[in-house]
């Protein structure tokens, strides 16, 4: 039957991909260099963060890489600033050149060892979206990529690992790592990481079937709840556990932010780990946790590789087939019947009336859900 098969087919490559998933002086930096020596495999970052964490401190060490150009996110270089290399026993500046910086020394046998400062409350003012950064209330949510300087190119089988210190909380989506506070995983995978964010947090975890669910609610005024959230975002898990057979990932980050206006959004982002970012406006309300298709739909993203922006039509479009079966297999819709989870599935496929949808921008990623739904009925499927 196409439903599970899907299933299967998505749990199988979703396995693969997440199972394998300051101060202006450069003489007066609180940064300690990274512990590990120079020779240790991987890259490694301790990040400091100014109180409002306008501002990041970073120490990196790189045991060898593949290239001397280290960079950050596109769109976000000119916000990293005050770089050196250590040579010797001394600091050395080095100069960006269009967007990059050139360090010999980094792709010599012996690595480097780096220090920056990133400037990400001004990031956050200019970007305004967690692919960058964005602050809502006192919380930045932010994509690492932005801010962790490293070589270009892939550079599969050799890992990264980075840990934040100073007085806001820090959570990510990024892979735990061995040691407390430490994220972790494979350095191809740092330009997708998933997003994060530094504030104050309540954090709750739910136990999925095969995975668990790390909430982190950050600080603001919420309209509902923090009981009623996790048992929203728990009733997601479950319904997709029990269509899917377990629950996608080891682990994921739900980052709950309150907005300013609206009920519930939604988005995901996932590279070496996942987290879906939801926000919850001022006027939500108990009714809409309970109909909500949003939560349920990023979490089905969820056991769907990312995919480029040109065959994003496949992941919504699996996420817009899937969400309602999922939610109907464990009679958590209103009045739960098949028939109306495919009339769900036929309401989201109409162009422009998706999750996020815009007319004739994602006309494509509906057309495939429907696709999927009509593929079912010629076959008689249930
Ligand atoms: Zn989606």
């Amino acid at each position: 039957m196409i439903d599970r098969l899907t299933a299967c087919l998505c749990l199988a490559v979703a396995a693969s991909m997440f199972a394998a998933c300051g101060a202006e002086s450069s003489t007066a930096r609180a940064v300690a260099p990274a512990a590990s020596s120079a020779t240790a495999p991987g890259w490694t970052y301790e990040v400091r963060a100014t109180p409002d964490a306008s501002e990041l401190e970073i120490a990196a060490t790189f045991s060898t890489t593949a290239t001397s150009e280290l960079s950050v996110d596109p769109r976000a270089e000119s916000h990293v600033h005050d770089v050196e290399v250590l040579a010797g026993a001394e600091w050395s500046a080095v100069s960006p050149r269009e967007g990059s910086w050139l360090i010999d020394d980094c792709s010599g046998g012996a690595g480097c060892r780096v220090r920056y400062r990133f400037e990400l409350g001004s990031l956050a003012a200019e970007r305004r979206s967690a692919d960058w950064a964005v602050r809502i209330h006192r919380t930045i949510v932010t994509s690492p990529s932005s801010w962790l300087l490293r070589p270009l190119g892939i550079e599969p089988g050799v890992p990264y690992r980075f840990r934040v210190s100073g007085e806001p909380e820090f959570v990510s989506g990024v892979g735990l790592g061995r040691a407390a506070g430490q994220f972790e995983t494979d350095s191809s995978l740092v330009s997708m990481s998933p997003y994060s964010a530094f504030g104050e947090f309540r954090r709750f975890r739910i136990a999925a079937d095969g995975g668990v669910v790390d909430v982190a609610i950050a600080a603001g005024e919420l309209p509902l709840a923090d009981r009623k959230i996790v048992e929203w975002l728990d009733r997601s898990a479950r319904g997709l556990s029990a269509y899917l057979g377990r629950f996608p990932v080891k682990r994921v980050l739900a980052l709950v932010v309150p907005s300013r206006r609206g009920k519930i959004h939604g988005k995901q982002k996932g590279g070496g780990g996942s987290t879906i970012l939801m926000t919850i406006g001022p006027s939500a309300a108990q009714a809409d946790l309970d109909n909500d298709w949003r939560g349920p739909h990023e979490m089905v993203h969820l056991a769907v590789p990312s995919m480029p922006y040109r065959y994003r039509w496949i992941t919504e479009g699996l996420a817009t087939y899937v969400e309602p079966m999922a939610r109907t297999s464990r009679q958590l819709r209103a009045g739960g019947s098949m028939e109306g989870a495919r009339g769900d599935v036929a309401e989201r496929s109409a162009p422009g009336r998706g999750p996020g949808a815009r007319p004739n921008r994602d006309l494509g990623p509906h057309l495939l859900g429907r696709c999927v739904v009509l593929a079912r009925r010629r076959r008689g499927d249930p």
